[in-house]
Formats: C-alpha cells, structure tokens, sequence
C-alpha cells in the first residue's frame, strides 16, 4: 500500500471520547433542516422487508416480480458498438477527448433536435446524465414559487422542491379525471411551477392534444412555468398523443422539457438525458431561464462522458430506433397481456398502452398495502401499492411490463385465479 498513515489520517473527523468511552464528532455544523422535511424511501423498504419475510416464510415458493421500475432488456447492438468504437478513440492520442462541451457535444445535440417535430435550436438543448438529475436540479434556478404537483406521480418532483423549502399544492388523479389532473383544479391564478408528467409515472396515463393545450393555455394566462417530463415518451401507441410539449402552440413561452434515454433507450445504468430550455423563456424580471440553467449546470455539473454521448447518438439514429423500439415492443406486448386480464375481469385500470405501466383499482375495495399482501400471500406476485405514489393512489396498485414474457405470462395465470 503506498497511502502512508499521515496521508490516509487526513480523511479522518476528529472526535472528543467522552466518560463513557463513546466517541463523539467535534462538528458543530448546522445541517440543512429542509432535508429532514424528506420521508425515507418508505415505500421500496418496506416492500423488500414484506418480500423477505414472505421468502424467509416459503423458501421454495417462487415469486413473480411485477413491480419492477427498472429495464431489463440490454442494449441495442448499435448503442453497444458507438459506446466501443468510441472508448477505443479515448485510447489513442488523435482522437483522445477531456471535458465535453458544457451543454453536451454538438453530434448529440443534432441528433436530439432532429428527433423533435417542433422547431428546438441546438442552443436550447442541454445534455445531462439523466431527466432524475434535471428534474431535481432545476429547482435550484427556481425561486421561491407556488408549486404544483399532480399525486400519484415520481416522487423526485416532490421531494427536490421540500429539499428547496418550497411548499406545495398537490392536484389529484382519479377515476374521475382519468388520473390527468387538470388546470381548474388549482385555486386561484397566481404563477407557479407546475409539473407534468406524460406517460405519467405511476398511471401510465398521457395527456392528449387538448388537455396539453388546456395546460399550456393556462401557463401562458398565469405566467406559469411548466416542467414537463417525458421520460416515457417512446412508449407513445396513439397517434394522437403528443411525444413533447412542444408540439402544442405557445409551450415554448411557458415550457421546459426533460427527456432521457433510460426508457426509450435502456440507458438506466448508462445514464443520459436532456432539458430542452426555449430562449424564448424569461424570469419576472427578464433573466434568461436558458442562460441560467447552463449557469448551474457548467457550475455543478461536468458533463456526459464521450462513449455515453456517443452511444446515446446512436440509439437516435435510423437503425439505433428500430432497435430500441424492438425493446419497447417487447415491453408492450407484456402489457397488452395484464390489460386483456383486467378488461376480462372488468377492474379499472389507466395505463398499459402508452407506457410500461398499469395502474389498476384494488378489488373489492381493497387498500393498496392489503392488496400488496393479498398477491403476495395468494399467488405469489410482487407489485407496487399506489399510495406508495401519493395520497391519491391509495386503493390503487402499479403493475409493470418490465418483467419477461414467460413470468407476465405466468403472472397472468395466477391473477386469473383470483381477480
Ligand atoms: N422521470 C420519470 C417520470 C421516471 O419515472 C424516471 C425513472 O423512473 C425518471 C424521470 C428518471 O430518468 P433517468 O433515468 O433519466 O434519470
């Protein structure tokens, strides 16, 4: 080992002992108390503690994953073979590559623009490691904001503003609206951030044309901002449905886009994404909304490596999209087999058609944690409760298309039994 003791001692904090011999740190630092605001990930733990229990109860029964959030399938072979032919660049000297551009290289840049129906410039497009980033960095552009958040949705949207010391209005999903909160649903016309999410994470359910219309309308009236997330853009059947906000009249002088390559790509654990920020947005007092954005982010952030930026090119060209949506097929025909069963069985459910997620009503006025218990008890499948999403998911359940064909198969088998 070539770390002496006096080097390696650096990294350590100082600590008083005190009488009884425990060891206590000398800091006296102040933390920040919006943090403590932040519930623990409740929700994940204390699935995996039922689902450990149940395995340690039933060692040989063999449980079906429907709760899965993640991608499964690998990446396309045409992402695969940028990512190595342009590692192999980074080994030699004439083609060696330091810090990328600080909003993303232009290649990328090009090809996510041609990607967009609607007219983006290359100076509005800004590479990052993924939309979970964005979405959670943006608020430190943000002022202090009334903001507005649908529930059920991606609890980062929550949890970065109680982070920041906002507070929030909460609009809620339903049976009633489809699980697509809309704009008469805030009181009063104060500007605000809003958050969108379309396909929505965890119902599954997407704005069309007229409701994104209704939205931006109502942005443009208030002064608002919204922060539209597309992560699941890909998974967009209908024709009528829009991929991006900005195929709506007058999103770019009220929106921001945040995108990834995680779901359309299977960059989960590659890591890329962009934020479409138009010049066109100002602050009230006529600060550029772009500008700052790549104020933070050439602050905080040193960008996407070369190989990722160049795989990420690839999954946007001709043949990177027909493999990639090959994946996003597979995905599909798991859903289409959970929707068929639940149309069979006459139980709501939004989702499964434009996204990877369902989101069905628990039976017989079940709660979302007792329904939990009940498929896990009877047929042996893990899923997600909705309350686990907000407030209103309670008494609703999240089932993903992630898993294989032959376990959603199975999967469906069971559920037959007891639905
Ligand atoms: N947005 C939504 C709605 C998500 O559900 C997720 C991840 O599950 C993300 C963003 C995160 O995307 P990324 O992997 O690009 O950080």
């Amino acid at each position: 080992m070539r770390c002496t003791a006096a080097v390696s001692k650096r990294f350590f904090v100082s600590t008083n002992k005190t009488e009884s011999g425990r060891k206590e740190p000398e800091m006296n630092i102040k933390i920040n108390d919006n943090f403590k605001r932040i519930k623990d990930s409740y929700l994940f733990s204390e699935i995996a503690s039922r689902v450990r229990q149940y395995s340690a109860d039933n060692p040989h029964v063999e449980l079906i994953r429907l709760g899965i959030g993640d991608v499964t399938l690998p990446l396309a072979p045409v992402v695969v073979d940028a990512m190595v032919t342009a590692a192999k660049e980074m080994g030699r000297q004439e083609t060696f590559r330091g810090y990328p551009p600080e909003s993303g290289h232009e290649f990328l840049k090009q090809a996510i623009k041609d990607h967009y129906s609607a007219d983006i410039s290359l100076s509005e497009i800004v590479v990052s490691d993924g939309a979970k980033s964005d979405i959670g960095n943006l608020v430190d552009i943000l002022g202090a904001n009334k903001v507005v958040i649908p529930d059920p949705v991606y609890p980062v949207y929550v949890d970065s503003n109680l982070m920041n010391g906002n507070n929030i209005t909460l609009i809620s999903g339903s049976r009633d609206n489809g699980f697509l909160p809309m704009p008469d649903q805030i009181e009063g016309t104060e500007p605000a951030v809003i958050y969108l999410c379309s396909p929505n994470n965890p119902t599954g359910a997407a704005y069309n044309r007229a409701q994104l219309k209704e939205w931006v309308d109502y942005a443009v009236r208030t002064g608002s901002l919204i922060i539209y997330d597309s992560a699941y853009e890909a998974f967009i059947a209908d024709d009528d449905l829009p991929h991006s906000i900005y195929e709506i009249e007058g999103a770019r002088n009220c929106a921001v886009e945040v995108c990834s390559f995680s779901k359309f790509a299977g960059f989960t654990g590659t890591r890329c994404g962009w934020t479409v920020v138009p010049e066109d947005l100002k602050a009230d007092d006529g600060t550029s909304l772009n500008k700052m954005w790549i104020r933070r982010q050439s602050t905080k952030f040193n960008g996407v490596s070369y190989p990722v930026q160049r795989a990420a090119e690839a999954a946007l060209s001709h043949e990177g999209i027909r493999q990639c949506m090959k994946n996003i097929e597979y995905y599909r025909r798991n859903a289409a087999l959970i929707g068929e069963l639940l149309d069979k069985k006459g139980i709501y459910y939004t989702g499964g058609k434009n996204s990877p997620y369902i989101w069905m009503q628990c039976p017989d006025g079940m709660g979302s944690w007792e329904f939990f218990d009940h498929l896990l008890n009877e047929v042996q499948i893990v899923g997600t409760p909705g309350e686990g999403f907000g407030k209103a998911g309670e008494g609703y359940f999240r089932i993903t298309s992630f898993g294989t064909y032959e376990n959603t198969q199975k999967a469906c088998e069971r559920l037959n039994t007891i639905l």
